[in-house]
């Protein structure tokens, strides 16, 4: 058996973002508005501000406007909820991403939910979560768009394939799994109560890794010739799968960093562009 080939992240995530920046600036050409997308951060979690700040300064690059919306890490529910309600019915804001995780003390569902489904970039609304079910138009969870993205980049048809994705999070487990049965695949989902793992995990043509914990799935569990997706991504670079072994019995993997990871900022810039694309009507 050869060694897998590795898909390139970086490079289709690249070639995402050139592509929405022309469409921003066309949009903008075409209807004198910017394509603009709303962070809001409850807290100051120094991992939540670079992401935010990294989610910012790739908008820019990409001719996306940004609102940044700061609230202090006692903010209540209902505070929060307004401030999403003001920037959902804010017609110079096309798109809303409220960073996670946040307080214990906030009721992150109601928090989401105050998001305008069509504002929802990030894909974490009820609304969006039944458009991937039934493979209807409508945001994705960028993770798991990007995942899906790297699929078609590499002309792995998901069709007829047994797909077992290993942790079962709403933001890329169970959404992961719905988009990959909504285009055919039998899909079986792990998590921590899942007994022998490996057995389920050896029977996958596409593996999908979202549990962070590194190195979980050994290559000894790889079916040869299976797909394998780590989104995982631990302290020190380390994905959820462990490379070394498993990129000698896979067909094709994505190497962490520069997999799954930039594909997720592309996958909201170009939801972003998208949502104002079709709240301009144009
Ligand atoms: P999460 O909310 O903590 O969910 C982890 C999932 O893994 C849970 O469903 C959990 O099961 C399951 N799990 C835990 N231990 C397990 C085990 N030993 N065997 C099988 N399943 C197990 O995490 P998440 O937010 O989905 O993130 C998962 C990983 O993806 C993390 O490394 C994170 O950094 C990474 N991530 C990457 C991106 C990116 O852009 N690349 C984006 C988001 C997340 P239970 O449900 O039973 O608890």
């Amino acid at each position: 058996m050869t060694q897998a080939r590795l898909m390139d992240g970086t490079a289709l995530a690249r070639r995402i973002v050139e592509d929405t920046a022309r469409r921003a600036a066309d949009l903008t050409a075409r209807t004198g508005t910017t394509p603009c997308l709303a962070t809001v951060l409850v807290g100051a979690d120094p991992a939540s501000v670079t992401y935010v700040r990294m989610k910012q300064n790739r908008s820019r690059k990409a001719g996306i406007a940004s609102r940044h919306v700061e609230l202090p890490a006692a903010t209540t529910t209902e505070d929060l909820v307004g401030t999403l309600e003001e920037l959902s019915a804010d017609p110079a804001v096309h798109g809303i991403l409220l960073q996670h995780p946040m307080g214990a003390h906030i009721d992150e569902r109601a928090a989401f939910e105050a998001i305008a489904p069509e504002k929802d970039v990030d894909g974490v609304t009820f609304a969006s979560f039944a458009t991937m079910s039934f493979g209807l138009p409508g945001f994705v969870s960028c993770t798991p768009g990007g995942i899906m993205r790297l699929l078609d980049a590499y002309d792995v048809d998901p069709s007829g394939k047994r797909a077992v994705v290993v942790g079962r999070s709403a933001i890329l487990g169970k959404p992961a799994g719905m988009l990959l049965l909504a285009r055919d695949a039998t899909v079986t989902y792990c998590h921590s109560r899942t007994t022998d793992l490996s057995a389920v995990v050896r029977e996958a043509d596409i593996v999908v890794a979202a549990v962070g914990r590194p190195q979980l799935i050994k290559g000894q569990d790889i079916k040869p010739g299976a797909v394998v997706i780590d989104a995982g991504y631990n302290p020190g670079n380390i994905g959820d799968v462990d490379f070394d072994s498993a990129v000698e019995r896979a067909s094709l993997i994505t190497p962490v960093p520069g997999g799954v990871g930039p594909m997720t900022i592309a996958t909201l810039l170009e939801q972003t562009v998208d949502a104002a694309t079709r709240q301009l009507g144009a």
